[in-house]
């Protein structure tokens, strides 16, 4: 828990009070000669994750170069500028600390090499991670990897923002630990982020606990001085502890440290168990559904119209940053899947033992939330793309919550340029953490597949909410977790290794919802209900207007995808002291639910704060970045009148779901699906139903299982 606010620190300045370093104009001279590669001591290669992350870098470093844009990127900038947004995107894609720095001959390390032209390099720092408990079947598994795993993580970072740099018109290439052109602990001096001590590189606040990863362009910078080598003792000094400066506060890192590595930062530890869910499922009347019904699937066949079929392929990728990212989400999913080593490793037969550390990797990894569940039969999809029937393999979920981060989304509207962005970079960190989790698996002998927002075939909402991370929220098919709100993608893993169940969690949300409709008033196309629960497919829910969503989404002119609902829900938050204490009246205290919720609009929680909005509007069209027409910067809309009777919500019911194949467009009824209202149970009704034996709606059911 934090006291201090960051909200007037600017996004380029990052977690750790770099700002405050003394630092020197003199130019860097060496006379003792250091180490080029830090921490090379762990030699870990005998240990089953250090070999994970290898693979994981080999697979990312094919996308250290690319093409550059068609022409440079309407945007006037100085090297001032485009240094602080460079050092801003690192820090959205969460680095520890960036430096930029003039390349100086001496750091290359390969002669002949083209990408010599490049005269200036972003240096990418991602600290170690704590250690994990011996008692933790993860403790052997990671032992000595630290500095693999902050590496690959640079690298995740680095590939991304080269993509930015080659996207906005100047050549760039990232350099990681395992393939590079560059000397890293030569730059990360030269770039102020480390001073030589004792023949290493030394951070003032990470000492030699991190991995880096290397951005070398010729767009123009600023560059930053070196470190002074007598420095006084201040840049340690109470503010770095307390995070007076809007940094992270150096306490909370402490105390984070301390908590069991198979807990996550969040205390969900504190939050009420239960043994169902807090909405009705009726789990028998669950269809399995085809994904060819997928709202997204079906604006990609064309039943959705023409505009939004085009749109479908690049709506989440329109910016420049967001097609940075775009060939590793792509180029990891035939990575989801792998061969398993014949023979099972010995320990991994307790499912407690066996939960943990999946539990403790996971984190380790970069997980924000992680929880564990039955692989329930109706979350898996019934045919996959193609028509096939799904086979379901695994009798367990692995389920991970990635944050999109809440500074950005504390700088934008929800749905302006940087909206596809926050997914995205979820998706991709998920991505790599699922990836190489599922990798360990297998190579435990177990068998394990990822699913990503790519290719699933499974569906990633009841998996979250069986799994113990959040309750059904009115924003409709989106599971809310108590800490991160809505702010967050999720990833999956199925398996059959043994492993301990989570269970559902109770925090007083359905309450909370009832009583707040915040969402729904923001809501740009009022896609979200203004009434109560009604049963859908056997789930209770308030129940989405997905079309309109997806359109919105798809085609929206004036951004890049949509997450306004996330944005303005006062679960949305930047994790004070203050929000702390209002969780826990609302947990504890149903009749301070309202007060928070309208507090919540009195505070303007959900506007835009102009100091965290680092990123330029740009729209990505064939190949190059272009000035968009128009850019969302909405206020909050608290007049808006909500009359439930009022507003229009089309259900499709599994009746009007298409069959698994139907390659051609087959347009919706919307007529007929808003019409399904009538059709509509409440969950007293689906419940009084099921007690008196009565049979499943046929509307429950798909075409296919007719
Ligand atoms: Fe509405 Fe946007 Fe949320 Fe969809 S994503 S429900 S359009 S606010
Ligand atoms: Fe629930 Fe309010 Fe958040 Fe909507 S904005 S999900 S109603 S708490």
């Amino acid at each position: 828990m934090k006291f201090f606010s960051s909200k007037n620190r600017p996004v380029h300045l990052g977690p750790y009070p770099l700002e405050r370093l003394e630092r020197s104009s003199n130019p860097l001279i060496f006379e003792e000669s250091f180490e080029t590669v830090q921490n090379e001591a762990e030699n870990p290669d005998h240990q089953i994750y250090a070999q994970v992350a290898d693979v994981y870098l080999d697979i990312i470093d094919q996308w250290q170069e690319g093409s550059v844009a068609e022409e440079m990127a309407p945007i006037k900038a100085d090297g001032h500028d485009l240094t602080r947004q460079m050092k801003a995107a690192c820090y959205f894609m969460d680095a520890s600390m960036v430096g930029a720095c003039e390349i100086p001959d001496e750091a290359w390390l390969t002669q002949n090499y083209e990408g010599k032209k490049h005269k200036n390099v972003f240096v990418i720092l991602v600290e170690f991670y704590k250690e994990i408990e011996e008692n933790n079947l993860a403790h052997t598994w990671i032992k000595g990897a630290q500095f693999k795993r902050a590496s690959l993580r640079a690298a995740e970072i680095a590939i991304t923002v080269a993509g930015y740099i080659r996207n906005l018109g100047w050549s760039a290439k990232s350099h990681s630990s395992n393939k590079t052109d560059l000397n890293h602990s030569l730059l990360t001096l030269h770039s102020g982020l480390g001073r030589l001590e004792h023949g290493k590189v030394v951070n003032p606040f990470l000492g030699t606990a991190f991995g880096t990863a290397l951005v070398s362009c010729d767009m123009p910078i600023k560059a930053d001085l070196s470190l002074v080598e007598n420095h006084s003792k201040k840049e340690r000094d109470w503010r770095f502890y307390w995070g007076k400066d809007g940094a992270f506060p150096q306490r909370e890192r402490n105390r984070l440290n301390q908590r069991p590595s198979h807990w996550s930062r969040y205390p969900m530890e504190t939050i009420k168990k239960v043994s169902q869910p807090t909405t009705l499922i009726l789990e028998d009347e669950v269809p399995r559904v085809p994904k060819r019904a997928a709202f997204f699937e079906r604006a990609r066949k064309g039943d959705l119209g023409e505009r939004t079929q085009t749109e479908r392929s690049r709506f989440a990728l329109k910016h420049p940053f967001t097609m940075g990212m775009a060939p590793m989400l792509r180029g990891l999913v035939k990575h989801q899947d792998g061969t398993i080593t014949k023979t099972k490793t010995q320990g991994t037969e307790n499912p407690e033992h066996n939960a943990k550390a999946i539990k403790s990797l996971s984190y380790f990894l970069n997980s924000d939330l992680t929880g564990i569940c039955e692989a329930k039969r109706f979350a898996w999809f019934s045919h996959d793309d193609d028509g096939k029937p799904i086979e379901i393999k695994h009798p367990h979920a692995v389920v991970m919550l990635i944050d999109q981060g809440y500074e950005t989304m504390e700088g934008a509207s929800g749905d302006d340029w940087i909206s596809g962005a926050q997914s995205m970079r979820g998706y991709l960190r998920g991505a790599i953490i699922a990836g190489q989790m599922a990798e360990l698996i297998r190579r435990l002998g177990f068998s394990a597949r990822v699913h990503s927002n790519l290719d699933s075939q499974v569906l990633h909402i009841p998996l979250i909410l069986f799994s113990g991370l959040g309750e059904l929220s009115r924003i409709g098919e989106l599971v809310l977790n108590p800490f991160v709100g809505p702010r967050f993608k999720s990833i999956v893993i199925t398996t059959n290794i043994p492993l301990e169940y989570d269970q559902p969690i109770d925090f007083g949300l359905q309450d909370m919802c009832r009583k707040c409709l915040k969402c729904a008033r923001e809501c740009p196309c009022q896609a979200i209900s203004w009434g109560d629960t009604v049963m859908f497919n056997g789930y209770e829910m308030w129940k989405p207007d997905v079309e309109r969503c997806t359109r919105y989404r798809v085609t929206n002119p004036k951004g890049s995808a949509c997450g306004r609902c996330m944005k303005t829900c006062p679960y949305n938050h930047e994790g004070l002291l203050i929000h702390d204490l209002f969780l826990k009246m609302a947990i504890q205290f149903p009749f301070t639910r309202k007060l928070i919720a309208d507090l919540d609009d009195k505070v303007g929680n959900g506007r835009i704060n102009p100091v965290k909005k680092w990123w330029y509007d740009l729209e990505w069209v064939d190949g190059k970045a272009v000035k968009p027409k128009g850019v969302n910067q909405r206020e909050l809309d608290l007049k808006k009148n909500m009359e439930p009777d009022k507003q229009p919500i089309a259900y499709y019911f599994a009746d009007q779901m298409p069959p698994p194949l139907h390659p051609d467009p087959l347009p919706v009824d919307r007529k007929k699906a808003i019409a399904a209202k009538e059709l509509l149970e409440t969950p007293l009704q689906a419940r009084k139903r099921k007690l008196e034996h009565k049979p499943t709606p046929d509307h429950y059911l798909t075409l296919s299982s007719k």
